[in-house]
Formats: structure tokens, sequence, C-alpha cells
């Protein structure tokens, strides 16, 4: 992030804060831009104020993460995501319109909590590290933390995850991402601020307790981010026993007490959370059906019954 943050300042915000908070320069001292214009103004609030590092990463990251989510999600709506699906019985009306809407509203609130990582990556405070692996172990290490970062991530997501659907939790910050028990991609950030920051603690945390490669981990982190809208593109195509697909999700959206996993299905294997996708999710004329439709949505009325039944329960 440090990286980026300098290009943003380059061309962005070093403009932005001269203008905002100006402060004067003699000519002989004054700085030149990247179109080679001599500034005589430059901002009182120096690169590494700690103020300024967190209004800009504010900034940097809400813009960022909706262009992200914008991009990414109708790129999968449009290419992956079977429309046939928007005939389902619980399929919202306006659903789409409500997850675009109920997305944009989180992404600010789930952005700027996230800004005390970011900001410990760039005081240096995290464990990444920078520079071209000179030995053999070295390129093996930066290799390995590819399997460490997956493994040590999907664990934290499925235990996350698995709290937030306790009874005391789940109404106040993950009900709102099962509104959706047919999801589009556009619900991958169809959440509360909350569920999404909790969600997203041990990617953040990964790097603060095992060094890692900036630039491997800025890859992974997007790998993360592409992957949640790809578990929510409802095309079944991989048959994996092992990895917790879209088939997988599904599944949780509409029967909610299974697959809480991110990447694979060994977490709800050894938690016995673990269900099995249906061949009605792979066949092509079964997935769309509308007797098997019907039986989800029973299925998925008397589980969500039962799931209200026992917050209820729980929260008197
Ligand atoms: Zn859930
Ligand atoms: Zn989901």
């Amino acid at each position: 992030m440090d990286t980026i943050l300098e290009l943003a300042d380059e061309y962005f915000f070093d403009g932005v804060y001269a203008k905002l908070v100006p402060k004067q320069v003699p000519l002989a001292n004054a700085t030149t831009n990247f179109l080679g214009e001599q500034l005589a103004t430059t901002s009182a609030w120096e690169r590494d104020s700690d103020l300024r590092i967190c209004l800009s990463l504010s900034v940097f990251l809400i813009v960022g993460a909706t262009l992200f989510y914008f991009a990414s999600a109708t790129f999968s709506y449009f290419v992956f995501f079977d429309k046939e699906y928007m005939k389902h019985p619980r399929f919202l009306k306006n659903q789409v319109r409500l997850e675009i809407e109920s997305a944009t509203k989180a992404i600010p609130g789930f952005a700027l909590l996230t800004v005390p990582w970011f900001w410990g990556e760039i005081k240096g405070y995290s464990l990444l590290y920078e520079g071209t692996p000179a030995t053999l172990l070295e390129w093996a290490y930066l290799a390995l933390t590819v399997p460490l970062f997956l493994l040590f991530t999907d664990c934290g997501i499925y235990w996350v995850h698995r709290y937030l659907h306790h009874p005391l939790l789940y109404k106040h910050l993950h009900k709102p991402h099962h509104k959706w028990l047919i999801p589009t991609p556009y619900s991958a950030y169809a959440f509360h601020p909350l569920d999404g920051y909790f969600q997203s603690i041990p990617y953040h945390l990964f790097v603060y307790i095992v060094p890692m490669h900036k630039w491997l981990y800025m890859s992974m982190f997007m790998f993360v981010n592409i992957w949640t809208i790809l578990i929510h593109d409802g095309n079944f195509i991989s048959r994996s026993t092992i990895i917790n697909t879209s088939a997988h999700h599904a599944v949780h959206h509409l029967y909610f007490n299974y697959n809480y996993g991110q990447y694979f299905t060994f977490w709800d294997r050894f938690g016995e959370s673990h269900r099995a996708p249906t061949e009605e999710q792979y066949d092509a004329e079964l997935r769309i059906n509308k007797k098997t439709w019907a039986q989800q949505a029973k299925e998925a009325e008397e589980i969500e019954g039962k799931v209200l039944k026992t917050s209820k329960q729980k929260v008197n």
C-alpha cells in the first residue's frame, strides 16, 4: 500500500492538499511535479503525517472498493451469472437494485474500518517486506506464503462466519447478507459493514504475524476480493469436493447452516457443517426446474423458520 499511496500522492493528493492546506515555499526550494511544473506552494501536511495518511487512505479505499465492486460484479453478472435464476420463487422483486443499494451503503463504513490496518502497513508495523528474493530458499519461502495465507484466512473466515450465525450476532450483523437466498454477484458486498469487516480481519492480520512480500500480498488481497464475487456468481461449473465453490456458497445462502468456508471445504467437514451441492445445482435442466425451485424454497423456509425461532429464544 505504501507504493500505491506514493503514486496517489504524486498524481493526486499532493495537489489536493496543497490547495486545502497550503504552505508557501521560496521559489528556490520549489518542487517539480510530474508535469515538470515548479510548485511554489506545497501542503502544510507532509506526506508522512498520520492524519494525511489516514485521510488519503479513506478516500482511496472508499473510491477503490466502490469501483472494484461495480467493475467485478458487473463483469461477473453479465458473463457468468445465469439470469434464469431471477425467476426463482425466492428471488426478491428488484433484488439487483436492492443488492447494489445495500453494498453502496456498506462499502464506505467497511472501507473506513480497514484504514488502521493499512496505516500500520505504511508505518512499518506489519511484517510486509519488499525486494527480489536473492536465494532459492527466499523464493521457496515466498511460494510457501501463498498456501499459508490461504489456509490461515480460510480457517479465520470459517470461524468468524460461523460465529456470525450465532443467534445473538446473526440478527444484528449477518442477516442483511442472508436476505439474498438466491444471490447474484452484486450480493457479494451487500452486507452489514461490520459483517464484512469481521470477515476481512484474517487477511489483514496475516501480514502482522507472518512475513510476506508486499506485492504478493497485494495480489492475494485482490484474489480474495475477486473470489468473494465469484462464489456469488451462480455459475456451478466446478464440482470440486475440496474447494468451496459457488455451488457450495449457493447452498449456504439457501439453507443457512452449512458451508461457512471461504476457499476450502475442510473446516466445514471438521465442524460438521458441510453440505455437498446436489445434482440439481449442476444439471442444466434441473437447476432451472420449477419443481426443484419449489422444493428448495420449502426447505429454505423451514430452516429459516427454525433459525429465526432460535434467534428469538436466545435474545429473549
Ligand atoms: Zn452466512
Ligand atoms: Zn454470501
